[in-house]
Formats: C-alpha cells, sequence, structure tokens
C-alpha cells in the first residue's frame, strides 16, 4: 500500500531531524551515506532472515525503519530536564502523584519495544512544576534506548535535581516484547520498578499513600 509517506525522502527525513545539516552540507553528506549503508544492512537482514522473495511492497521498508527509530529514539536529541525549569509558586504541603503516564520504550538488548505506564510522585519543598511537565519528562527519557530500571531512576533523578523537592517515588509498570514474544515467551509477564528519592526513601506512611494511588 502507497502512503504519503512513501515520498518523503533520506534528505527530507534528515532536514527534519537533524535541522543543523540545513546549513552544513558536509554533516548531511555524512548522514545519508550513514541511512544508506543502514538501509543496505536492513536489506541484508531481511535475506538473512529468508525474506528474498523481492516483493515490491518492502523496498521502502528499510528506509521506514530508520525512520521509525530515528522517532523512538527522539528523546536522545532533547534534555527532558528541561521541561521542569517552568515553575509555579504553589504553596503545596502535600504529594502531587500523576499516575498511569502512557509510554513506548525500546528495549537496548533486543531492539524490542517495552511498553506501559509510569507513575510519578513528589513531596515539593518550593517548586511546583506543570503535570504535563511530568510527562514529559517520562517520554524525554523513554524515547531512547533503554532498560526499565535506569529509565525509572532517570525521571525520579531529574525531578529530584530541577525542582529539588522533599521526596520522589516513581513506579514502572512495564511489557517487555522480548519477553513475551521470544526466549521465555512469557506473555503476560510484567515488569514493575520502583526508583525513591529523599522523604519516599523510609516514610512508610508517603510510600504505601503512593502505592495506594496508584493501584
Ligand atoms: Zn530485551
Amino acid at each position: 500500500m502507497t502512503t504519503n509517506n512513501d515520498h518523503y525522502n533520506e534528505a527530507e527525513l534528515l532536514a527534519s531531524y537533524f535541522p543543523e545539516t540545513a546549513n552544513n552540507s558536509e554533516l548531511l553528506q555524512q548522514k545519508l551515506t550513514d541511512v544508506q549503508q543502514i538501509e543496505q544492512a536492513l536489506q541484508t537482514l531481511m535475506a538473512l532472515c529468508g525474506q528474498d522473495d523481492n516483493n515490491p511492497d518492502l523496498d521502502k521498508t528499510p528506509f521506514r525503519v530508520v525512520k521509525a527509530f530515528l522517532e523512538y529514539t527522539s528523546g536522545y536529541r532533547e534534555d527532558p530536564t528541561a521541561h521542569l525549569e517552568k515553575v509555579f509558586d504553589i504553596q503545596q504541603n502535600d504529594p502531587i502523584i500523576v499516575k498511569d503516564i502512557e509510554f513506548y520504550s525500546m528495549c537496548e538488548h533486543h531492539f524490542a519495544p517495552f511498553f506501559g505506564v509510569a507513575h510519578v510522585a513528589y513531596l515539593p519543598d518550593q517548586k511546583v512544576t506543570g503535570l504535563s511537565k511530568i510527562a514529559r519528562v517520562v517520554e524525554g527519557y523513554a524515547r531512547r534506548f533503554q532498560v526499565q530500571e535506569r529509565l525509572t531512576n532517570q525521571i525520579a533523578d531529574a525531578i529530584d535535581t530541577v525542582l529539588q523537592p522533599k521526596g520522589v517515588m516513581v513506579a514502572i509498570e512495564a511489557k517487555h516484547l522480548c519477553v513475551s514474544s521470544r526466549g521465555a515467551k512469557k506473555e503476560q509477564a510484567q515488569t514493575f520498578t520502583l526508583a525513591s528519592r529523599g522523604a519516599y526513601i523510609k516514610d512508610s506512611q508517603l510510600r504505601s499513600e503512593f502505592m495506594t494511588a496508584i493501584k
């Protein structure tokens, strides 16, 4: 099936993901060479896997894969902590909990997606950020080659460093396609990870309040 995306070419793709190539023809040429080499390697991978019937529908698949990977990894090209710089002067003595933040990430060991929800709580000291900013931090770290444990800690550290709250706690529930669709093939297995900072490390009341809220 032909879609509009098929008319999008390598140079346009690079211009949208690497705006710095607009004024740097050497860099543009280098990245074009990279993309072409990846496309060739993907053709080889497809052949190795047994896909060798010259199906014209697959001609653009290597290009689509490169494009998808640039999207999966857009977090490398931003600083997620920057979202938290916008703070409000609000008196808030109790925790702020944002739950069920959906995310999609990519297992760095198998390049297989893992996805689920993140729940974030922080007990502000003086700085309160916008609720959508927490979701943007999750997105900025999820859109990279990741492991769930690191993702959980990076979100906690970003909030801890920029907002300097009294405490932070992050929980992530995710399904890993590398676990459910290959290897151990445990379709229903979910991984739950936690990261806590400050008051959330030892205050059992704060912890249980958070765990109850995200149930
Ligand atoms: Zn994996």
